[in-house]
């Protein structure tokens, strides 16, 4: 079936459903509501003022619109219902108005002003509403789309279709006395209570779970199958060089580095994820690894999630391997043509030991000589798709990633289930906490005065706002006015630059720079400061509005500041919430606070962790439904254990090529 096999939808439905993602029958019925409009009848009697209010009457009489400003309406009639007059009011639905006649039978929702003895409507429906209450499905819609078509759509395609495909193993679906899959989506649709909702809600995420697991299991065993790349043992080298380091090791950092180098020599291919905090030490940890990997004679690719840090990166390389003979090359969007050919060249005829980037160099047409090892961040998380790219252009390289998101054990391995996992806990000794204050808006005051104190040090200030624009001009929750004002109280002493996920690349690069070079001294950006930018001399940042954000994103900021040895601080501004965002002024640890975040709010939020095209789910919210993730992660490794051979073969044709 198709979606033109769809009672009353046309080319032009088609279309714009295409604008939702959706291009088959089985798109549409995986297009899962977002959440539920719960309605029952609301007893007037009892219904207090100011109260949300549900009822179902007829029109008592024609309605009257008037228009104001210039798109503005405001439309009025009256309504019987349970033996009362109601006045009801809603704003811009005088296109309503032909279709409410008197004696029509309607539901309105909506705000009770019981002096008045009216209704402000936020909806009006038509019909009658049943006794039990009715849950009604709400869509995320597109321009031209109704939530009343697109409900129609998927009925009218319930009607004709066969069964769906069920992707859980049987003797899982009866342990769990799960409904049917057609069952569920069905539900999901067109629930008839919250009991039944919750079961179909239930089945249709451990679904994508267990088949996300599962995948991530045949993964690993793919993995442990093939054979590594051919290595030979270094440990002299790899100690001495070591040795040369200005600084010794930390425990973790030198646990993490002998884990990639029995990685290395272990038959099979490494696939390991480093998470540690910012200047946990982790860049250190791969040039070691790009060291090994070197003297192994196999080149390495470093991808950095932007230029500016594949700049950072490539110039602490060179420091890193100034006496070496390694040769280190950089590609970047701003190269000519010529220098990009001369690069593309190195690495297809071996001159080229390392080359740090973009994504692009692996999605590009990039030939390498002998590809041994690829570092990225979790930005890149490879998935099934980026890896079946590598095997096709005939690479099989050592991956290392490297996460400043530093999360619990359990869900790391919940994740990032196909890979091993070094945690550095511990930060360089001689590095200084940073000072964490909460303050409330109240004491503004005391926020500048340790602003300017960092000033007359000649030190630099990042300041964070959760708004581009459009904030009151009062408040300071926009950066547009948080520039203003800053510019009041310290443009004489200091320049500010502004920053946000808005501006074009080049733009945001050429203010990062200048903070950099200290021609600003005040950066003032939403939260799009990429994590990992090392601007030393920075060391303040000031966050507004900070009851706004999760614990792990307000500990990434921070990780901004702090980088050398000065004493840093971290100012946190809010009135609200104040007992949660304390837990940050009590503790640096990274791991510490993200165990916090997922106790207080399920999961936490995870910030930082893109998810890959393989992670995005229809139903299952892997920050809501951890613990179905758990629960399908162990179902599917006792599943696979159990499976024959050729059937596990089976799957992972089916699933992973
Ligand atoms: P990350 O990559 O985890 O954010 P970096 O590797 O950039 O952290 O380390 C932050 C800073 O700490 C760097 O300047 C680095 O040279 C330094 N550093 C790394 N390891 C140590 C250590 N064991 N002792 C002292 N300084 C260290
Ligand atoms: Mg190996």
């Amino acid at each position: 079936m198709e979606l033109k096999d769809i009672r009353g939808l046309g080319a032009k439905g088609i279309e714009k459903l295409a604008r939702l993602g959706i291009t088959s029958v089985y798109d549409l019925l995986s297009y899962y509501p977002y959440r539920y409009e719960i309605l029952q009848r609301t007893n007037m009697d009892i219904a207090k003022d100011q109260e949300k209010v549900v009822i179902d009457g007829i029109v008592e009489s024609l309605p009257r619109s008037f228009y104001f400003k210039r798109h503005m309406n405001r439309m009025s009639f009256r309504c019987q219902a349970q033996d009362r007059i109601f006045s009801v009011s809603i704003f811009n639905r005088s296109f309503l108005k032909q279709h409410l006649q008197i004696g029509t039978n309607i539901i309105v929702m909506g705000k009770y002003d019981q002096k008045h003895n009216t209704i402000t409507a936020s909806d009006i429906r038509f019909g009658v509403l049943s006794d039990a209450p009715e849950l009604v499905p709400i869509y995320h819609l597109t321009d031209g789309i109704t939530e009343k078509q697109l409900r129609q759509y998927i009925e009218n395609s319930f009607s004709s279709l066969p069964i769906l495909e069920d992707e859980i193993p049987i003797e899982i679906s009866r342990t769990y006395h799960f409904l049917s899959k057609s069952e569920s989506v069905r539900i999901v649709h067109k629930p008839k209570d919250m009991n039944e909702l919750k079961k179909a809600r239930m089945r249709l995420k451990y679904e994508e779970l267990f088949t996300y697991m599962l995948k991530l299991n045949l993964l690993k065993r793919e993995r442990k199958t093939e054979e590594g790349l051919k290595r030979t043992e270094h440990h002299s080298e790899l100690q001495a060089m070591i040795a040369s380091l200005p600084f010794q090791l930390t425990e973790d950092q030198e646990k993490c580095i002998f884990q990639i180098e029995r990685d290395f020599l272990s038959p099979h291919r490494m696939n390991r994820l480093i998470q540690g905090d910012v200047g946990s030490g982790k860049t250190i940890l791969s040039f070691l690894a790009i060291y090994l990997n070197y003297l192994d004679g196999y080149q390495s690719a470093f991808m950095a999630p932007t230029e500016i840090l594949a700049s950072q990166h490539y110039d602490n390389m060179k420091k890193q391997f100034q006496n070496t003979s390694i040769k280190i090359a950089k590609l970047t969007g701003k190269l000519t043509a010529k220098e990009k050919r001369e690069i593309y060249s190195g690495l297809e005829n071996g001159d080229i030991d390392v080359v740090i980037g973009t994504h692009a160099l692996i999605s590009e047409n990039v030939v390498y000589r002998n590809l041994g090892l690829v570092i990225t961040d979790e930005q890149h998380r490879f998935g099934v798709s980026q890896r079946a790219n590598l095997k096709n252009k005939g690479l099989h390289p050592d991956i290392l990633y490297m996460s400043a998101t530093p999360i619990p054990r359990t869900y790391a391995l919940t994740l990032y289930g196909d890979m091993d996992i070094s945690s550095i806990h511990t930060v360089p000794s001689g590095k200084k906490q940073i000072i964490t204050t909460l303050k409330k808006e109240t004491e503004m005051k005391d926020v500048l005065m340790a602003m300017y104190e960092e000033l007359k040090k000649h030190h630099q200030i990042y300041v964070v706002a959760p708004l581009i624009e459009g904030g009151d001009k009062e408040e300071n929750k926009d950066v547009y006015t948080l520039e203003q004002n800053m510019n009041k109280a310290f443009g004489k002493v200091a320049k500010m630059g502004v920053l946000h996920g808005k501006m074009k690349p080049e733009e945001k690069e050429a203010i990062m720079q200048q903070f950099q070079m200290n021609e600003i001294q005040i950066l003032i950006s939403t939260t799009v400061i990429e994590v990992g930018v090392d601007v030393k001399n920075a060391t303040m940042i000031v966050i507004f509005d900070a009851f706004r954000f999760g614990l792990a994103t307000l500990h990434q900021l921070r990780g901004r500041v702090g980088r050398n040895d000065v004493q840093s601080y971290a100012i946190l501004i809010s009135n609200h919430e104040t007992e949660r965002l304390s837990i940050l002024t009590h503790t640096n640890d990274g791991f510490k606070i993200s165990e916090e975040d997922f106790k207080l709010r399920g999961s936490g939020d995870l910030f930082g962790l893109r998810q890959s095209g393989d992670m995005i789910f229809r139903i299952a919210n892997l920050k809501q439904d951890l613990n179905i993730a758990l629960r399908a992660k162990e179902d599917s490794e006792r599943y696979l254990e159990q499976l024959p051979e050729d059937q596990i073969e089976q799957k992972s044709i089916c699933y992973l090529d």
